[in-house]
C-alpha cells in the first residue's frame, strides 16, 4: 500500500510538473506569437504608410508639373446655387485666429459642385425644421498656399503639435479640394446660433467629442449642444462627416476619396472669375 502511495504521489507530482510545463510553455508560445502578430501589424502599418506616403508624393507631382494658372472649372459658387446660404468667409477678413487677412482675391464660398448640391439641399432640409434658419458659412474651398501661410504662422508648434490646429499643407486638407466646410446656422437676423464655442476655439470645449464632458461640468449648455446636434443632423442628412475636434467642420467625403475625384486648389488664381 506504501508503496502504491509513493508511486501515486510521484506520479501526480509529474503530471502537475508536466502540466506547469506545458502551461509554460503555452505562455511562452503565446508570447511568441502575440509578438510575431505585432511584428506582423506593425509591418502592416509601415506598408500601408509608405503606399500613402508614395500616393501623397506622385499627387504632389501631379501638381507641380500642372501651370499654376490652371483653372479649376469643377467648383462653384455656392450661393448661385442656392442663395438662402450665407456666408461670411473669416479668412477673407482679419476677424479670424491669425488677425491677418490670408484671402487676397477670394471671397465667395467655392464647393465642387456635387458637394455644393448636398450643401444646398442641408438649407432646404433646415428650412423645413426653421424657416427662419440658415447655414451660415465660415470657409469653404481653400488653397493649399493659404494652409502653407497658416502652417508656417504657427511655426513656433512643432509639426505633431501643430497639426491639431492646421492641417499639414503636405498631407493637404479636405478644403484643399472644396470638399469640406465650415459652418454654422444663423437666425433671421444674421445671428450665429450658440454652439458654446466660437469658430477656430482651439480649446477642447469646442471638440464634438467632449461634448458629455462639459456638459457634466456645466460649461456647456443643454441648448448649446441641441444646436450642434442640429447642425449635425442637417449635414448627415447629405452624408456630411463631422470630426471629433471641431463642431464647425464637415467633410463631403474621405481625404483619399477627394484626392482622387477632384482637382486641387493650388493657389487662390486658379478659381475662374466667370464664377463670380
Ligand atoms: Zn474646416
Amino acid at each position: 500500500m506504501q508503496h502504491f502511495k509513493i508511486i501515486f504521489i510521484v506520479t501526480v507530482s509529474l503530471l502537475h510538473i508536466t502540466n506547469s510545463c506545458m502551461n509554460e510553455d503555452n505562455t511562452k508560445d503565446n508570447q511568441i506569437k502575440n509578438k510575431s502578430n505585432e511584428k506582423k501589424i506593425k509591418d502592416l502599418e509601415s506598408v500601408n504608410k509608405n503606399k500613402e506616403q508614395k500616393e501623397l508624393e506622385s499627387v504632389n507631382k501631379n501638381e507641380e508639373q500642372k501651370d499654376n494658372k490652371y483653372v479649376i472649372e469643377s467648383i462653384v459658387d455656392i450661393q448661385s446655387l442656392n442663395s438662402k446660404i450665407k456666408i461670411d468667409l473669416k479668412y477673407a477678413t482679419t476677424d479670424n485666429f491669425m488677425k491677418i487677412k490670408l484671402y487676397n482675391s477670394i471671397n465667395r464660398a467655392y464647393l465642387q459642385k456635387d458637394v455644393a448640391k448636398r450643401l444646398s439641399a442641408c438649407q432646404e432640409y433646415l428650412e423645413t425644421i426653421n424657416p427662419n434658419y440658415s447655414l451660415l458659412v465660415y470657409d469653404a474651398i481653400r488653397p493649399v498656399s493659404v494652409q502653407q501661410k497658416m502652417w508656417d504662422a504657427l511655426d513656433s508648434i512643432p509639426p505633431d503639435e501643430r497639426s491639431k490646429f492646421v492641417s499639414n499643407p503636405q498631407n493637404r486638407s479636405n478644403h484643399n479640394f472644396g470638399a469640406a466646410i465650415d459652418l454654422t446656422i444663423c437666425d433671421e437676423n444674421n445671428k450665429p446660433l450658440d454652439m458654446g464655442a466660437g469658430f477656430d476655439d482651439i480649446r477642447k470645449i469646442a471638440y464634438p467629442s467632449y461634448e458629455d464632458f462639459y456638459l457634466k461640468t456645466g460649461e456647456l449648455k443643454q441648448s448649446q449642444l441641441e444646436n450642434r446636434k442640429l447642425l449635425r443632423k442637417v449635414m448627415k442628412s447629405q452624408g456630411f462627416e463631422n470630426i471629433t475636434t471641431e463642431w464647425w467642420h464637415f467633410n463631403a467625403c474621405s481625404r483619399k476619396d477627394a484626392i482622387k475625384k477632384y482637382s486641387l486648389l493650388m493657389y487662390e488664381n486658379q478659381i475662374s472669375t466667370t464664377n463670380e
